[in-house]
Order: structure tokens, then C-alpha cells, then sequence
């Protein structure tokens, strides 16, 4: 029986003999986001995970995904008038989507032993190909209830759960792999969750004791640091996960040699960035600027730069995607042939897919929210995080200023994204955003959509007119829904951090919001309007053959480069295939 994408119970081993035979790459992630209806993602990281697979299905190069199953998703968002986040579980059902394996795996934790099951979902190639993703599952009746729940909510809970969500993850996954029988020829750790499968590996690649002389550490530290890579998701120190030792030792005891721990993560705390650095001997950033920001963050040790890239076929929208396959078939595979795009599509047949996509979104919106949105007016996009380094608020610095650009050329809102649950600021953010909306009542047309997930950011990153990012320099690493609207011939206006750097070719690709220097709330936002009043809006409304110029360039120069492909091929040649 191939290998389907409906779950259920088959007989597992026939299927997933045939993966093992082959030695392939684990790639461990935190969150992936595998299809809409798995929300098993919180967000950037996740996407970029699955477009990994996704990418790497197209490429024929084999992986293994290593997840927890988080059965209750992570959160359903909803929204109250005043903008107030409710959080309900979003749970799924791995029977609906994926295989039961018949392995199961013991850790220990706090001095227990806890049983991990997994499920297999094979992620399918478009055209052909498959790749197994293992989902890690402690929902099992061997288990004492609390331990049942520890693959349950993706980031959520207290330290300690997160920890035991991190020892499942990383040393659970090891073994289950190793217990599945998979043939993993090198492990990659996308952020530092996972990074207790190098420790892991300590103990696989361990001298035996006969080997060891009095007073020699018995790991083979080059050994592991071989087979590993890491890539850093972080640019400050402060978002990076630590434990304190104290916490480490009452969970780990037994499992680890915490000694050792401590001396490859740090002395104060368990850093599992510090960790994944010092097992990996190839170690990369996401973007350029953000390899240059590690690289400073972790002196001692080499932070490449592979820019991160989203995947061709995931989120180009139907309108262009056909388009695509008319002028410059084979896309898909070899995105590189989009450079072409600008001469084999005619302007009137780009700005026609555009307004299907566009289409598509106000009827969704006014489906969703009763918002009604007029196809004649720009619609100026923002959807990501909530959280405050990313400044959804930004462009609302200035209402006045606002309400005069509306004025003179109007144009509309659409808005969508989940803060944390535990971040507080976050929640604000959204609140206040709601609050601005009602004072704009009248001026500004503006919906925001609850619940942002991969289906709404595909209508959005095709349906808007202009793609706005406004994060505070130098905190996004990379940012990937810009590359997103690339594919649809949406250009991008943002400040000059992340991708951008590499992607912004003023007036070409899109346009950049300040300059190269650290963000300042009042400048950025001075720059983001004069851009808006003297140039964007301009184009939009007076030169219609310039804007399509634009919409062109960002397709031939950034969807082109700036997508999966091109950074799976980056990984393979770097980091891979040492
Ligand atoms: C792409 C995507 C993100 C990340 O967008 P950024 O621009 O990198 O912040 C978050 N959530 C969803 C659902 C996405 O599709």
C-alpha cells in the first residue's frame, strides 16, 4: 500500500520499511506546522519547519521530522469588540491524520519512568515522494496523568513542563528513532528546544569503559559535534531557553550527566542555545545580518548565514500559480526560473491574478468579520506575532497623520495575529490596535482577523496590495512572511532588518521603511508615513504601470531567491554534506 496522507490504523511496519532503508537526516523541531488542519504551530518557526519538509520532499533529499504530537494545537484565538484575546485548546485528532507505530520508548523523568509513543503523518511531495514525521506522544495508560499530558500543549505550562516537553523532544526522540529503526546519518536542531538530543548522543557515541583511562571524560565530544547542526532562531540573549540546574537535576537525575551539562551549557543555567553550540559543528543563522548578530552574541564560535526562504508551491495562490505553469512551467521545482517572470507575463495578466486574489480576500473578510473592503482601494497587509519588538502599533503613531493620508488617498487595513497567551504585551497590543480602529471608524477602513493561521495568511500574503512589516532593528532574525507575498506579486514595504536587508531593492522590490541605524519609534514612523504619502500611495494611484513594475520585481528578484529551495540547497551544500 504506497503511503497515504489519510491517518488511521494499517500496518505500520511495511510502511515504514519504507523509509528506514534509506540514511537520512533528523530534523528536530519544536513546532511544525505540517497543514492547516494540524495546528500544531505557534507561528514562524513552525511554518519555516514545514516548508523545510515541504522543500525537502521536492529536492529528494531524506529527512526525518522528529515533533511532539500536541494533541490540544496550540491555542484557538478569539477576539472580543474591544480587542480582548480569549485562548480556547485548538485540539486535533492524530487518528484523522496519521499512523499509530507499534514502538514505544521508556525515559526517565523525576526519577520515573515515562513511556513515549509515536504516530508516523507522511508529508507528501506534490508531484512525488514522501517524507516520514515522527510525533512524539506520552498520552499513553502507562503513564500516571500528569505525565499523559506532557506532549499536550505546544509552549505551554510552567518551566518544568517545558523542560519535560524538551527531554521528549530531544532524548525521547533519539531513541525512538533509533527504536524505529531509521538510519539517521546526521541530526539537525532547528532552535535550541531539541538540543538535548545531542546529549543523547553523548551517550550513544560514549567510549566504552575499558576505553576510558582514570580521569578521561568518556564522551566523544568531536564525535557528536559531527553529526549535529543547529540553527539559531534568537538574535538577543534573552529569548533563548534556560533552566536552572536546580530544576534540571530534580527532572534529569539519572537520564543525564549533568556535570557534563553544565560544562557544555553553562555554568549558571542549562542554556540550550549555549548546548546546541557546543554539539554542533555546523551552526547558522537565518539570515545575514542575523548570522553577524550571533556571531557577536556567541563569541567562539562560527554562526553561518543560510536566509531563510519560503516554500514556491505552499504559498503561491491559485491566480499565479496558473499563471506560473503557463509562462514558466516548472516553477515549483526550480524556482530560480521566476527571474523570468518580468518579460513571459504580460502586465495586464499579473494585475488580473491579482485581482482575483484580492477578490478572494474581501469576500473572506467580509465573510469572517462583516467588514466590507472595496477592490478599488490599496489594502495595506500586516499579520504576525503580536508581540511588542514587532510594533504592530507602529503605524498607528500618529492618528491625525493618518487620518490625512486617508484623505488625500485612501486605502484600507487588514490585520490578523495571536500575542502568547502569557505575554501580556502582547494582549495590549491588540487591544490598543482595536481602540485605534474605532477612533479611525469613518477614515480608515479596518479589519482584523482572529485567529491567524496558514489559510489566512495564504489569502493575505495574495490579496493585499502591500505587505507591511515594521519590527523594531535589530530583533527579527529573518521574517518570512514578506517572501510569502513575494510569490503573489506583493511588494513589501518594511524597515531594514531581517531578510529585507538582503531582499529590499528600493523602488524595485519594494520599499524600505528608515534607515540601516537602531530603530526609534518616532523616526520609523515619520519615514513609514513619508513613504506611504510621497511614494507608495503615488504609484499606486497615478502610475499603474510602475506599479506593476514593482509587483514584477518582487517576483524576478525575490520570490526567485528568497524561497525553500534555495535554502534547502544551501543546507545540503553547507551544512549537510560535510
Ligand atoms: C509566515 C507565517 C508566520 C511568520 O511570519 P513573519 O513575517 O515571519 O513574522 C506566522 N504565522 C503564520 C500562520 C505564517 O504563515
Amino acid at each position: 500500500m504506497p503511503p497515504t496522507e489519510a491517518g488511521g490504523e494499517i500496518e505500520w511496519k511495511p510502511l515504514l520499511d519504507g523509509f528506514v532503508h534509506e540514511h537520512r537526516i533528523a530534523y528536530f523541531s519544536m513546532e511544525i506546522a505540517l497543514r492547516n488542519e494540524i495546528p500544531t504551530y505557534a507561528g514562524g518557526l513552525g511554518v519555516l519547519a514545514g516548508d523545510t519538509l515541504r522543500a525537502a520532499v521536492d529536492l529528494g533529499l531524506p529527512l526525518v521530522a522528529v515533533s511532539l504530537v500536541s494533541r490540544a494545537g496550540y491555542f484557538r484565538q478569539g477576539l472580543d469588540a474591544e480587542g480582548r484575546q480569549t485562548e480556547a485548546p485548538d485540539p486535533w485528532s492524530p487518528e484523522r491524520w496519521a499512523h499509530p507505530l507499534g514502538a514505544k520508548i521508556a525515559l526517565e523523568i523525576e526519577g520515573r519512568s515515562v513511556w513515549v509513543g509515536a504516530w508516523l503523518y507522511v508529508l507528501q511531495g506534490r508531484l512525488k515522494g514522501a517524507q516520514p514525521v515522527v510525533l512524539l506522544d506520552t498520552d499513553l495508560e502507562e503513564n500516571r496523568p500528569e505525565d499523559r499530558l506532557i506532549t499536550h500543549y505546544l509552549y505551554g505550562g510552567d518551566e518544568a513542563y517545558r523542560l519535560k516537553q524538551e527531554i521528549v523532544l530531544g532524548i525521547g526522540g533519539v531513541r525512538m528513532l533509533q527504536a524505529l529503526g531509521f538510519n539517521i546519518r546526521e541530526y539537525h536542531m532547528n532552535e535550541g528546544h531539541s538540543a538535548l538530543l545531542a546529549v543523547e548522543l553523548l551517550k550513544v557515541f560514549a567510549y566504552r569503559r575499558e576505553e576510558v583511562r582514570a580521569g578521561e571524560s568518556p564522551y566523544d565530544v568531536p564525535r557528536v559535534r559531527e553529526v549535529c547542526n543547529f540553527t539559531t532562531h534568537t538574535p538577543v540573549a534573552a529569548g533563548q531557553d534556560q533552566f536552572p540546574y536546580a530544576l534540571v537535576s530534580r527532572l534529569m537525575d539519572g537520564t543525564a550527566d549533568i556535570g557534563m551539562m553544565r560544562r557544555l551549557a553553562g555554568d549558571e543555567n542549562l542554556n540550550m542555545t549555549r548546548l546546541a553550540l557546543s554539539l554542533s559543528e555546523y551552526v547558522n543563522g537565518v539570515a545575514k545580518r542575523h548570522a553577524e548578530l550571533s556571531n557577536h552574541l556567541f563569541p567562539g564560535y562560527t554562526v553561518h548565514a543560510v536566509t531563510n526562504g519560503g516554500h514556491p508551491y505552499t504559498w503561491t495562490c491559485p491566480e499565479f500559480a496558473r499563471l506560473y505553469n503557463r509562462y514558466v512551467p516548472g516553477w515549483c521545482h526550480e524556482p530560480e526560473l521566476l527571474t523570468r517572470a518580468d518579460v513571459s507575463i504580460g502586465d495586464d495578466e499579473i494585475w488580473q491574478a491579482h485581482e482575483g486574489a484580492k477578490q478572494r480576500l474581501i469576500d473572506q473578510v467580509r465573510t469572517l468579520g462583516s467588514t466590507v473592503l472595496d477592490p478599488a482601494l490599496p489594502i495595506i497587509g500586516f499579520a504576525r506575532r503580536m508581540t511588542a519588538y514587532k510594533r504592530p502599533d507602529l503605524l498607528f503613531s500618529s492618528l491625525e497623520r493618518l487620518r490625512a493620508l486617508a484623505r488625500k488617498r485612501p486605502f484600507q487595513l487588514v490585520i490578523a495575529g495571536k500575542a502568547h497567551p502569557r505575554d501580556d504585551g502582547g494582549k495590549a497590543l491588540i487591544e490598543r490596535i482595536h481602540g485605534h480602529m474605532r477612533e479611525l471608524a469613518g477614515a480608515v477602513t479596518i479589519a482584523f482577523l482572529p485567529n491567524y493561521d496558514m489559510e489566512k495568511a495564504r489569502l493575505m500574503v495574495a490579496g493585499v496590495d502591500i505587505w507591511l512589516n515594521t519590527p523594531q532593528r535589530p530583533l527579527e532574525a529573518s521574517g518570512t512572511s514578506g517572501m510569502k507575498a513575494a510569490f503573489n506579486g506583493v511588494p513589501h514595504l518594511s524597515v531594514l532588518d531581517g531578510w529585507w536587508i538582503e531582499g529590499c531593492i528600493e523602488g524595485v522590490t519594494g520599499w524600505a521603511i528608515g534607515g540601516a541605524e537602531e530603530s526609534q519609534n518616532g523616526a520609523d514612523a515619520q519615514s513609514l508615513y513619508a513613504k506611504l504619502d510621497d511614494v507608495v500611495l503615488p504609484m499606486y494611484y497615478d502610475d499603474r504601470a510602475s506599479w506593476i513594475r514593482v509587483m514584477k520585481g518582487a517576483i524576478c528578484k525575490n520570490a526567485s531567491f528568497f524561497n525553500s529551495h534555495r535554502m534547502m540547497r544551501r543546507y545540503v551544500s553547507e551544512a549537510y554534506s560535510r
